[in-house]
């Protein structure tokens, strides 16, 4: 169980390595180390590697030497998703065991056309069947909770109360599934990252529930996008950072943050904008709309 200890730490950033960093993951990997360091805490590196199908080779090494040429160093080894099969599978056979999980055989066809949010239809059926995906039991469906950055965020009730897919049909394991585990194993008590996971992080709270466990707090932080309702993201090919000439983008990632770096430190080294940055980061600063778009 984790520390309930005011002054315990540990934050984390956790990228996909569907492709290199760009501004918008470079303001995530910004915002969650300046939240650990200011509060002398420990900063995470994991990389979410399990969807095989839509990682970029060479990303995972790429983003590594990115973080490393913007200063952003972590502690403790990187962990890899893909190492933590065994893991899933331990928590997959005790909700199994539990009763806290069905397999399930709609298609997306199927629940588009009841409205888009699964019903429960095989709950009850007997037996495992092949090419089927395994559900949550979601008996608790929080909607609402504290966020550090939005304060009180509400989301749609149905989609909270949805048994989610913990593995999907294909076979692989599920993000909720990964995130929650590997969060509990890396005994996170700080999740600092962008408001399009605001649904994602309820039902990570009903899972930390199920699962009998505390759950970490958790911050989001505005999504940077390129017109209201287009994040910046690998998939719509956002150009990556430059890896060699890092100052700039920690400047303008800061700026984006709500921090007030001087103007002097635009020619700083890395190290004198970070130490600056560490010192003065307020999460309390940092906007609290769900979006903001990049003047380009
Ligand atoms: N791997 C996810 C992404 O790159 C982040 C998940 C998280 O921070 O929980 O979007």
């Amino acid at each position: 169980m984790r520390p309930d200890n005011a002054s315990y730490y540990r934050g984390r950033f956790a990228p996909s390595p569907s492709g290199l960093l760009h501004f918008g993951s470079l303001i995530a990997a910004l915002a969650s180390y300046l939240d650990a360091k200011h509060n002398n805490g420990q900063w995470l590196l994991r990389i979410e590697d399990i969807d095989p199908p839509r990682e970029q080779s060479g990303a995972s090494s790429e983003i590594l030497k990115t973080l490393e040429s913007y200063g952003l160093h972590w502690d403790e080894d990187v962990l890899y998703q893909s190492q933590q099969s065994a893991i899933y599978h331990e928590v997959l056979a005790e909700l199994a065991e539990q009763k806290l999980s069905y397999y399930c055989r709609c298609t997306r066809a199927q629940i588009k056309a009841q409205g888009g949010i699964y019903q429960g239809q095989c709950k009850n059926l007997a037996q495992p069947v092949n090419n089927s995906a395994i559900r949550i039991n979601n008996t608790v469906g929080i909607s609402q909770y504290n966020d550090l950055i939005q304060t009180q965020v509400t989301c749609d009730t149905k989609l909270a109360q949805e048994d989610f897919i913990v593995v999907r049909k294909d076979g692989l394991f599920a993000y909720q599934l990964a995130v929650v585990v590997d969060d509990i194993y890396q005994n996170i008590s700080h999740v600092i990252r962008g408001c399009d996971l605001l649904e994602p992080t309820a039902r990570q709270l009903s899972f930390y529930q199920i699962l009998q466990h505390n759950a970490p707090k958790f911050g989001h932080f505005p999504l940077a996008v390129s017109k209201p309702g287009f994040k910046l993201s690998k998939q719509n090919s956002a150009p990556a950072i430059d890896k060699n000439n890092p100052l700039p983008s920690l400047f303008s990632a800061l700026v984006f943050l709500g921090q007030h770096p001087p103007n002097g430190l635009q020619t700083a080294s890395v190290d004198e904008l970070l130490t600056w940055a560490i010192t003065h980061w307020s999460i309390a600063q940092v906007p609290k709309s769900q979006e903001i778009i990049l003047q380009v």
